[in-house]
């Protein structure tokens, strides 16, 4: 692949960001739609936040994914924002354009991707979401927008979930931690929006005999991909999805967004992509 000096320059902004597997998969896709383009890691300390983003946006730069620890600060620092990124209150996708720097997110897109092969009627869901962080409030809000019938939130912070309720899901019921197991019983999604189980973390350990049959776990991690919480659920015999879907279904309207370009199809993208993950 060559770069000339016209190329479409984009990113990912982090703290850290060396582990984001973003620049592969954008990478993978813009070689596959033959573009003149880059997608670059950009590590950013948080202090150092604006005056990169400001400096990107004045060198040509098309746009940044936002990754942790700058999702709200993204938000706050554009000039316009969607909705749905005001509603999460969060960003994970800035565009530079000629009016300013306009904030998405595109997480809640990426997750419902995900879900998509578990065929849920959401009308008959009852979903229970571990965390109250950024990504439990882009999962908490794609739930709701789907209709999900019954929502709860288990968070080892109870003022955390009582706060991401009174934003996000005010019916929403709150499950103190040490409860967790007993909720599982009433739901049939089951969502880890935690970072337990994020590389060597301890994991979330849950009764799984208590969930029924026919139930779905969702794990937003994805580095290892095989976290203690799937391995539950699968032991169970349940549908379990990992994080990686999300990652790439995140990432999708961002390459639309950055390079103006439908993203294109690559047969083996997920194997792809796991090879990278289990080099690592
Ligand atoms: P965050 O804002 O830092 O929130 C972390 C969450 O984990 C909080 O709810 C926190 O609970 C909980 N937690 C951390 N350590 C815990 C422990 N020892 N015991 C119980 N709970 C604990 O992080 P985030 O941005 O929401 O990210 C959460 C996860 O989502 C990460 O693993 C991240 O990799 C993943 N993620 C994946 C994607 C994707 O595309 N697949 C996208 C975004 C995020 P407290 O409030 O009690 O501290």
């Amino acid at each position: 692949m060559t770069v000339s000096g016209a190329a479409r320059i984009a990113g990912v902004t982090g703290d850290p960001v060396s582990h984001s597997l973003s620049p592969i998969l954008m990478q993978i896709w813009i070689e596959a739609a033959g573009l003149d383009a880059l997608y670059a890691p950009f590590p950013v300390l948080p202090q150092d936040f604006e005056t990169a983003i400001r400096g990107l946006a004045k060198a040509g730069c098309r746009g940044v994914n936002v990754t942790l620890p700058h999702k709200e600060a993204a938000l706050e620092f554009a000039n316009a924002s969607s909705s749905i990124a005001r509603a999460v209150g969060a960003a994970n996708l800035l565009t530079f354009t000629s009016a300013g720097i306009h904030a998405d997110n595109t997480d809640i897109a990426g997750f419902l991707a995900a879900l998509e092969p578990a065929n849920l009627d959401y009308g008959k869901t009852r979903a229970l979401v571990f965390g109250a962080g950024g990504a439990a409030r882009a999962l908490v809000y794609a739930l709701l927008t789907v209709g999900v019938t019954k929502l709860a939130i288990c968070n080892r912070n109870m003022t955390r979930a009582q706060g991401l309720a009174r934003d996000i899901a005010p019916d929403a019921d709150i499950i103190p931690w040490d409860a967790r197991d007993d909720a599982l019983s009433g739901s049939n999604l089951i969502v880890n929006a935690t970072s337990l189980g994020l590389n060597g973390n301890t994991e979330l350990v849950l009764d799984w005999q208590r969930v029924a049959p026919g139930s779905v776990a969702f794990d937003s991690v994805y580095t290892p991909l095989n976290t203690g919480f799937l391995a539950g659920a699968a032991g169970r015999g349940l549908t379990a999805i990992d994080g990686l879907d999300m990652l790439i279904g995140q990432a999708r309207p961002s390459f639309q967004a950055f390079y103006g370009r439908p993203v294109p199809h690559v047969a083996d993208l997920r194997n792809r992509l796991i090879r990278v993950l289990e080099a690592r």
